[in-house]
């Protein structure tokens, strides 16, 4: 049996990925940052506060 490699088909599954402009950490296009909160730069989701103390 040999083993298929699909390298560049594969390609087109891949989600968009997009940098993300508060926290530079590669996101869904489109999707709020799971990192940060922000999209658009605007906080959508209330992050923990606690994670956001950097003292
Ligand atoms: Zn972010």
């Amino acid at each position: 049996m040999v083993a298929r490699i699909a390298a560049a088909h594969d390609a087109l599954t891949l989600p968009n990925l997009v940098e993300c402009p508060q926290c530079k950490t590669p996101r869904l296009s489109h999707q709020v940052c799971p990192n940060c909160g922000y999209y658009k730069g605007v906080e959508v989701v209330e992050q923990d506060k606690d994670t956001k103390k950097k003292s």
